[in-house]
């Protein structure tokens, strides 16, 4: 297959993985027989430009699994010393949406699992605010390991483990990253810029478009900014509803 007929075949399957991902968040659960009718005619276009001695793709991101077993039981920055459980991540691996925060707090360390705490119950009733349910979103961390008495992850722990963030993100590909504080948009974004600029507005990482918006712990702590993250909800609702994911 040429490089163009490879970079169209890539588009299509995303297109078509973009469409599905979309009818689940709206509930839908069978293909319907004239949807599959439409998938077939597209897959038999496929075929017919793939040369029969190279049918397989060069390269294939692999499963969350497979993330999960090369992080293996991690050493690479001293926080593996202090951590009792790695967070690796937890909800839909074909989601639609992943949230991603800063790092596991105490209560993520005992459990193993993302945003299990006060801010994380904070976190659930934000997502079902938007009619979802956790289990249909995917949520991590940039840092997969708590920081002793939850300090700021340092440059190094984050140059360890951004790289396993990304391939959950490449395994994944939301059609959107809601990136929770400041920690997590700052990293994702590259920049310096503060939360309050940064939140509600569309950026990208990885061809993938990222709204931030203010963490849930610091929503606790400051609930006037619930009208923001209300406004950031209903941006994120819209563009999954109009299925608003390529850039
Ligand atoms: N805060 C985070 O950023 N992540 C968690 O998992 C819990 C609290």
């Amino acid at each position: 297959m040429s490089a163009n007929a490879f970079k169209e075949f890539q588009k299509i399957v995303n297109d078509v993985t973009l469409y599905f991902k979309h009818q689940r968040t709206l509930g839908m659960e069978v293909l319907a027989p004239e949807d599959a009718q439409e998938v077939l005619k597209v897959l038999d276009g496929l075929e017919e430009n793939l040369s029969p001695k190279k049918k397989t793709l060069p390269c294939t991101p692999g499963t969350l699994d497979t993330v999960r077993e090369e992080l293996g039981e991690c050493t690479r920055c001293s926080l593996s010393s202090s951590r009792k459980n790695i967070v690796f991540g937890k909800g839909n691996h074909h989601a639609s949406l992943v949230f991603v925060g800063e790092a596991p707090g105490g209560d993520e360390d005992v459990a193993g699992e993302p945003f299990v705490g006060e801010a994380g119950q904070l976190l659930t009733r934000i997502i079902q605010s938007i009619k979802l349910r956790r289990e249909d979103v995917y949520i991590c961390n940039v840092i997969k390991c708590r920081p002793p008495k939850n300090r700021d992850p340092k440059p190094e722990e984050v140059e360890a483990c951004f790289p396993f963030l990304k391939k959950q993100l490449e395994v994944i590909r939301p059609c959107l990253i809601c990136a929770l504080g400041k920690f997590a948009a700052q990293t994702l974004l590259g920049t310096t810029e503060r939360i309050s600029k940064l939140r509600g507005k569309i950026f990208e990482f990885q061809h993938i478009k990222v709204v931030p918006t203010f963490h849930p712990a610091s929503l606790l702590r400051n609930p006037e900014w619930k009208r923001e993250v209300w406004q950031d909800m209903q941006l994120i609702q819209k563009l999954l509803e109009d299925n608003a994911c390529s850039l």
